[in-house]
């Protein structure tokens, strides 16, 4: 839907009616609005509004990915209460990938056909820094034209603190032997108070947003997560999102906001908490998408919210479903139920049957050639 009289036919609730009526106009949501999108009960008037927006930047097209996911190390010194990847070094189901191993996984997924490496690992003291730089120019080699999406902004301030070099060199480096991109892995939640429960050894919200603003400054284009359904409040979403969109006016450097619906098995989280509802899920997504109006994408990783809700909220708001991310590591091993790829047959079939068109892209939203599953 993009004609804002019909917008307006569908959004009774006043509160709404006046955010839609911003938004046709192509003002930002209030900050003190938002608070109330993320608590709303009319969840349809909502999803109107989003999908508004949505489809005035995408129309009906649902973007898709074929790609592979490399997880090089799960030794990691921080060992965050969240996480259910990490091991300590010699603990039974640790590893660290040679780099003659990681070139027999890409290998193997290039022919494939993949046109994408997404890479992140943990914090690894016994790996030095060139490793990182070969392994990139390394899949260069294997495929030059491989779009190499790698390490969280949680991995560039560890990789620059322990090389001593400074963040803006360690990106210069790594652009070099081939980073295209960075995903937003790390954001978690900013509040100090959650972060210092789930997350305490971590970087800083703040050092997070640091590390983003020095790779936007470097033209590298970064996605922002943001973990939820954990221990946060709404306030929390809300300040999260808020900063999000402050340092978005600053830099204009995040392509795409994706939200994390946090799976807790085999981590150190307490199982007090309240588990979010199908409507919690909506909820974020499409207030995502009408306050971060300077943000283009809105991405909903099926692995992580079911591809069944994923599908759904391509109508509330969501553009990008994610990819098809063979061997997958981090969310299965807090026990998430979808599996650890999906065929890019499948992805088609599920964004057909939500009635949008699928495109095939990289991460930076270039197209790319579609393998006849249309
Ligand atoms: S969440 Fe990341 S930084 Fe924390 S323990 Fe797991 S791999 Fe390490």
């Amino acid at each position: 839907m993009t004609d804002p009289a019909a917008l307006m036919k569908r959004v009774h609730e006043p509160r709404l009616s006046k955010i839609a009526e911003a938004v046709i106009a192509g003002e930002p949501a209030r900050e003190n609005d938002l608070e109330y999108l993320l608590s709303t009960n009319a969840i349809l008037e909502l999803g109107a509004i989003a999908d508004f927006v949505r489809r005035r930047l995408h129309q009906n097209r649902a973007y898709y990915g074929v790609n592979m996911n490399l997880n090089y190390t799960n030794v990691c010194e921080l060992r965050c209460p969240l996480c259910a990847y990490s091991k300590d070094e010699g603990e039974e189901g640790a590893f660290t990938l040679s780099l003659d191993e990681i070139d027999e996984k890409v290998k193997t997924a290039v022919a494939r056909g993949i046109d994408e490496m997404h890479i992140v690992g943990g914090l690894n003291p016994a790996i030095p820094f060139e490793y990182y730089v070969e392994m990139l120019s390394r899949i260069k080699k294997i495929k030059a034209d491989l779009h190499i999406v790698a390490f969280t902004a949680v991995e560039y301030d560890y990789f620059s603190q322990k090389s001593g070099l400074p963040l803006e060199e360690v990106f210069c480096r790594l652009i070099d032997a081939g980073l295209g991109a960075i995903p937003g892995g790390g954001a978690e939640i900013f509040d100090e108070n959650v972060r210092s429960v789930i997350a305490p050894k971590k970087i800083s919200g703040e050092r997070w947003l640091e590390v983003m603003r020095t790779a936007h400054k470097l033209g590298l284009k970064t996605n922002a997560t943001m973990l939820y359904n954990h221990i946060e409040s709404i306030e929390d979403i809300a300040d999260h999102l808020s900063t999000i969109r402050a340092l978005q006016n600053e830099t204009g450097g995040f392509k795409t906001f994706v939200p994390l619906a946090f799976h807790q098995e085999h981590t150190k989280i307490s199982s007090k908490r309240r588990d979010s509802t199908g409507c919690d899920d909506i909820r974020i997504f499409a207030s995502a998408r009408i306050f971060l109006h300077n943000v283009p994408h809105i991405k909903a990783l099926w692995m992580y919210v079911g591809e069944k809700m994923a599908q759904a909220l391509l109508s509330f708001g969501v553009d990008d479903f994610g990819g098809t991310y063979v061997h997958e590591k981090v969310v299965h091993a807090a026990g998430a139920r979808t599996p650890d790829y999906g065929t890019e047959a499948h992805l088609v079939r599920l964004i057909k049957d939500a009635g949008f068109i699928p495109v095939r892209v990289n991460a930076s939203y270039e197209v790319q050639h579609a393998s006849g599953v249309y």
